[in-house]
């Protein structure tokens, strides 16, 4: 699923849909988008929802406002990931409040020029207790439903070896 034709979510696509190749590819990037050529996207519309692995999914419309899910109080998540790379305006605490997850990813490029995570999102987010993992410091993150307490950090998993933690 690609949200929309930034090169920051539609970037890696092509490396993915190698590696899958039988995976539907569903976005809103438009007919012209050069993804298009490596396979044809189905349009994702609100309401669309399925269940894999245990896990469901459902597509909001993309002008839903963090009111509407406050509001429907349906959303209650596991695993939330993080509003807009952590920009301050989601993440409200009334956003937080209604979903509450117990674990947040935040997805944000190392020394973004943005500053995602803003500070005063990270606070929100912390002082609810959720567990936080954020890209810059993880490098990757891995959750899988199978463990869902779980996040593995490719940073940690493969650690260079001068940075071995050294046992005995
Ligand atoms: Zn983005």
């Amino acid at each position: 699923m690609l949200s929309h034709r930034d090169s920051d979510h539609t970037g890696g696509a092509p490396a993915v849909l190698a590696m899958q190749t039988k995976a539907t590819l569903l976005s809103s990037i438009e007919g012209d988008h050069a993804l298009q050529s490596l396979r044809a996207a189905t349009r994702f519309v609100a309401g669309q929802h399925w269940q894999w692995d245990g896990v469901e999914f459902e597509v909001l419309h993309r002008q839903a406002q963090e009111a509407r899910l406050i509001a429907d109080h349906r959303f209650k998540v596991d695993v939330l990931v993080v509003p807009h790379h952590g920009s301050k305006s989601p993440s409200s605490a009334a956003f937080l409040d209604a979903v509450q997850p117990r674990i947040a990813l935040v997805q944000a490029g190392y020394r973004n020029r943005f500053g995602h995570p803003a500070q005063s999102v990270l606070v929100r987010y912390r002082e609810r207790l959720i567990r936080l993992f954020d890209s810059p410091h993880c490098g990757a993150m891995t959750w899988h439903s199978a463990q869902p307490q779980e996040v593995k950090s490719q940073r940690e998993q493969d650690l260079r070896y001068w940075r071995h933690h050294l046992s005995g």
